[in-house]
């Protein structure tokens, strides 16, 4: 019986001549499409050797010339692919962080498309600097002395540690040694930038006076961290940066505090647990401040270290600068990013991550109206709902603020949540929701406009 399915296996020569792979030598060279075909077919020998299972065998055989040519189909699907957050979270770390409004795609375009100044001195007619582009308009907005943009904020501790503290003590407060997302834990951070970790306080509590006592001869820097996602509550206390900043000036320290996700917009006004913004951090006096890119700022990928113009110009000289060092494509982002800040109202209005954040319960519940209205125009009996639900900030910010949000709830009746969630996964453009007990939420605060239309349709598909 296996000899009859190695026989029934075509020739790589004899498939390469059917019609429905032919189409694809337009697109993709021959020698690629070969490959493809003699592994798939070398895959299936192995299998019909290793397995007795012959109805599986016999389907696989069968299914060569499909299986061929959903391989192919993959080849120019690329992997990194839109996808529509209904999951309320702004700025979500698994789905890419910050948006770029069409505005600020437009902005960078030109510059992507063309040759750049990015290292000329056009007044000069000489190599020029790529971190001048941004830093005087950062100074401007920040009040920071000087400014350097590298690969992430990681990046940007690693780099302001080992400029400042390689080889001496840094000083951190227990209860700031945290862990965010797996990949960046503080005291790694501190190892990787070479500088040796003293741990003060309690997990709970940390005192003026704990600093104070740790302050050696080897002291480099007094470090304080954002905890960005996670809060200690209850009986807790720790140092506010004015007061390192005052123990650090008396000693003769330098003062260096990541912010994480650094604000440069005072979102109180909105209904917002107060966070000082990167320019009153930059005001207590902080030697160094550090923070994303794509986090509030809803920027690209970069991390942003601010700081006295001496500890700054260091770093610049670092060797491990070059190593971290971001591209024009970061810096026209960024460039645009920041002048939008220029005029915060139109920051508020341009910048997609805080546009979502600041959006009113009111304005998201006309949102979930307009899409449960496409979705019943098509489908009247669709078992779905508007309600009420919590979105949250992401990316670390502000781990309990839990926004007033709406959603559409779609009520599966012939199938359940999980398998609607797997759908909408598989979609050629997925979408990712929530699901809670047996509904799927739909959260329409990170919706975007040219989202609606995918929903409403993928839904009544789904859903009939
Ligand atoms: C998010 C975060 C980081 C890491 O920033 P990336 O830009 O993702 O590298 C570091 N520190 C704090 C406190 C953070 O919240």
């Amino acid at each position: 019986m296996k000899k009859d399915l190695y026989r029934k296996i075509p020739k790589v020569d004899s498939m390469i001549e059917k019609e429905e792979f032919k189409t694809y030598l337009n697109k993709i060279d021959q020698k690629i499409v070969v490959g493809i075909i003699r592994k798939h077919l070398d895959d299936i020998r192995s299998e019909i050797s290793r397995t007795d299972d012959l109805k599986t065998l016999e389907s696989r055989v069968e299914n060569i010339d499909n299986d061929i040519i959903d391989k192919l189909e993959d080849l120019y699907r690329s992997n990194l692919r839109r996808v529509i957050n209904c999951t309320g979270v702004v700025v979500h770390t698994n789905l890419g962080r910050s948006v770029f409004s069409e505005e600020i795609f437009n902005e960078i375009k030109d510059v992507l498309t063309h040759y750049t100044n990015l290292e000329y001195d056009l007044s000069k007619g000489e190599r020029g600097s790529r971190y001048d582009i941004v830093e005087d308009v950062i100074c401007l907005l920040t009040g920071a002395e000087a400014a350097l943009v590298v690969n992430n904020n990681a990046a940007a501790v690693i780099l302001a540690l080992n400029t400042l503290s390689s080889g001496r003590e840094a000083i951190v407060s227990r209860g700031e040694l945290v862990e965010i997302g797996g990949s960046f834990r503080v005291p790694e951070v501190m190892r990787m930038g070479g500088a040796q970790l003293v741990e003060v306080g309690t997990t709970n509590r940390t005192h003026l006076e704990d600093f104070e006592n740790a302050i050696g001869e080897n002291t480099g820097v007094i470090l304080k961290v954002h905890t960005s996602n996670y809060k200690v509550i209850g009986f807790s206390k720790s140092v506010d940066s004015a007061d390192l900043v005052k123990l650090g000036r008396e000693k003769g320290m330098i003062v260096m505090e990541d912010l994480g996700s650094g604000t440069m917009v005072d979102l109180s006004k909105f209904g917002i647990t107060y966070e000082p913004t990167v320019h009153e951090c930059v005001r207590k006096g902080l030697d160094i401040v550090t923070f994303s890119g794509d986090k509030l700022l809803g920027g690209p990928q970069a991390g942003i270290i601010l700081g006295k113009k001496e500890l700054i110009d260091k770093m610049k000289k670092n060797q491990l600068t070059r190593a971290l060092r971001v591209d024009k494509f970061t810096l026209a982002s960024l460039e645009s990013i920041f002048r939008k800040y220029l005029l915060e109202s139109k920051a508020l209005k341009d910048i997609p991550t805080l546009r979502m954040i600041i959006q009113t319960e009111e304005e998201i519940k006309l949102k979930a109206e307009k899409l449960y209205n496409m979705i019943k125009e098509k489908n009247p009996h669709a078992n779905i709902k508007i309600e009420k639900c919590n979105s949250k900030i992401g990316g670390g910010s502000l781990p309990e603020e839990l926004l007033d949000s709406y959603a559409v709830a779609l009520y599966p009746e012939k199938t359940n949540a999980a398998r609607i969630d797997r759908d909408f996964r598989n979609l050629e453009i997925p979408i990712v929701a929530r699901i809670n007990e047996d509904r799927v939420i739909l959260d329409m605060r990170t919706v975007l406009d040219d989202d609606y239309e995918i929903i409403a349709e993928e839904v009544n598909r789904i859903l009939k």
